[in-house]
């Protein structure tokens, strides 16, 4: 028999791992469900690394969660090229956010499989290679967790109005003490590739709005080889949908993540967004006022940055959106 202690958090990744963790604390019985046969989310875009602004220790104090062992800190090496040039002022403009670079996938040295081990040693229940599906969402309790990222079937199950974004990424080994972080701008589509390294994993992305163009990623494959000194040959694509907007309550459901539209929004870092709303998603169980409070306050950024380019007046972060993200005692 369901007692109100008993949650149900749906998606295995960051934020559905920070909820669990959080609502173990509170004296929840949670399980964690995942249609993955382990965590680390979506094989056919992982090992990945991913690079974000992190508030150390901010956001690891605000989350209940000391992540600085899945992190590595890459503001030194970070190098910002806009149309083919490196440009130090870009630098020191993402440089003042601190920049880290954390793994993704299922290898124990993963940011996945960081939280997933707090989050056994704490006692949740994990329902691995099982689906969610709209079936589920029918039945689900009130206050289920929905935390299914990219994924397409949940946006249209829940009515969210969405968007698709596409890319191509690659990865090859490199020695596992290599850090980078490099950044190429204004040159491909009209987003930005990146390439990144930590634990002996080299993963480049060409990210964009629409579908990538094959003549950007033959471009963008030529920079590597000039710029990284490598060549990436066994090339991937993926689609993922996001969310129009940022919303924490819809329907009778609590969202955290992506499926909830939060990334921190000086930089659009998705994985600072996954740990800070998957807390904010813990606490919308128990005190929502003070969850949705808190919801406004990290996504007022948000909604300034999807008004800017709405409005085209250009993509550039500020430091101003990102204050409330770097400030969080
Ligand atoms: C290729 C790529 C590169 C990226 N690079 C960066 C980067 O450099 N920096 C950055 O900050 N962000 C980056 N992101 C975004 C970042 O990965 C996301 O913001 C982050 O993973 C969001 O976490 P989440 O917990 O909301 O969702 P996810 O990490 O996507 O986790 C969702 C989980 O839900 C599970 N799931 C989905 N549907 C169901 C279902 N029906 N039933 C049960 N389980 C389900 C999935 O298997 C998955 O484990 C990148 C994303 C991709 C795809």
């Amino acid at each position: 028999m369901k007692s109100s202690k008993d949650k149900l958090v749906v998606g295995a990744g960051p934020a559905g791992l920070v909820a669990a963790i959080n609502l173990k604390r509170e004296g929840f019985n949670v399980i964690l469900q995942e249609k993955q046969a382990r965590v680390g989310g979506e094989p056919g875009w992982h090992p990945s690394v991913h690079t974000t602004p992190v508030d150390d220790p901010g956001l690891y104090d605000y989350i209940g969660i000391n992540c600085a062992e899945a992190f590595v800190d890459s503001t030194d090496v970070l190098k910002v090229f806009v149309g083919g040039k490196d440009v130090p002022g870009m630098k020191n403009v993402f440089g003042k956010l601190g920049m880290k670079n954390t793994e993704r996938g299922d290898r124990p040295t993963s940011l996945d499989s960081f939280l997933f081990r707090i989050a056994e040693k704490e006692g949740v229940e994990f329902e691995f290679g099982k689906t969610f599906t709209q079936d589920d969402l029918e039945r689900a309790a009130k206050g289920t967790i929905l935390t299914t990222g990219l994924t397409p079937g949940m946006y249209d199950w829940l009515g969210i109005d969405h968007t698709v974004f596409a890319g191509y990424w690659a990865n090859t080994e490199t020695e596992p003490g290599f850090v980078s972080n490099t950044f190429y701008l204004g040159q491909f589509s009209n987003e930005y590739g990146y390439a990144c390294a930590m634990n002996g994993i080299w993963y480049v992305l060409l990210f964009a709005r629409r579908d990538v163009d094959p003549q950007d990623l033959e471009k963008f494959r030529g920079v590597l080889a000039e710029k990284e000194g490598r060549t990436f040959d066994k090339w991937r694509r993926f689609l993922g949908h996001t969310p129009k907007g940022p919303r924490l309550f819809h329907r009778d459901f609590i969202l955290a993540g992506t499926l909830a539209g939060v990334v921190e929004p000086a930089f659009g870092g998705g994985i600072t967004g996954a740990l800070l709303s998957g807390k904010i998603a813990a606490m919308a169980v128990t005190e929502p006022d003070r969850a949705l409070t808190e919801f406004k306050r990290f996504t007022d950024g948000i909604i300034a940055h999807i008004a800017r380019k709405k409005a085209k007046v250009g993509y550039a972060p500020t430091i101003q959106m990102g204050k409330v993200w770097f400030d969080v005692k």
